[in-house]
């Protein structure tokens, strides 16, 4: 395994729309143990493979430390319910965090490494956040596209008043 490097913005690799993945072979098992690698090593809830310089529609996610990695090949949103605004950051924007409005409730399909198709589904923590921030990764969205008010703040930075969701170390994937 291998700790990869994180593609930064502004890379035009983050804004194309990756392509479906059609074969999972051992190339896509080696890129997926590098990229919870990766995730480890930054420090991030997820990853998506553009963001690690492979334009391929694949992503991971481990919302707290004692989850398992969840894989998510071709990761499709297929419902979102309800808003809120939530503070968030991006592994490929380091050092800043913003305000963005995500559902409440996302309800997603992809298939798992074996290759076996799974739904998942998540009602307002960390996960909901990152499957919706991976899957805006996916199809060459940032989260600094929807912010609420239009403002980075540079992590540390005290976070705007009536901010719900409070620390300013949001998490980053
Ligand atoms: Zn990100």
């Amino acid at each position: 395994m291998a700790v990869l490097q994180v593609t930064r913005s502004p890379d035009p690799l983050l804004r194309r729309r990756t392509r479906w993945v059609k074969r999972i072979d051992a190339s896509i098992q080696k890129i997926i143990d590098d990229m919870i690698e990766t995730m480890h090593a930054e420090r991030g809830v997820g990853l998506a493979a553009n963001q690690v310089g492979i334009p391929l529609r694949l992503a991971v996610a481990q919302p707290e430390e004692d989850d398992e990695p969840i894989v998510l090949i071709n990761l499709e949103i297929v419902r979102r319910k309800g808003e809120r605004e939530v503070n968030e950051g991006c592994l490929s924007i380091p050092g800043y965090r913003g305000t963005v409005r995500r559902s409440v409730k996302v309800r997603a399909k992809a298939l798992d490494r074996t290759g076996r198709p799974f739904k998942i589904k998540a009602e307002g923590d960390v996960l909901a956040q990152a499957l919706e921030h991976e899957t805006d990764h996916l199809n060459g969205v940032l989260y600094t596209d929807h912010l609420v008010d239009g403002q980075l703040r540079p992590v540390g930075a005290p976070s705007a008043s009536e901010d719900p969701v409070g620390p300013a170390e949001a998490a980053a994937s």
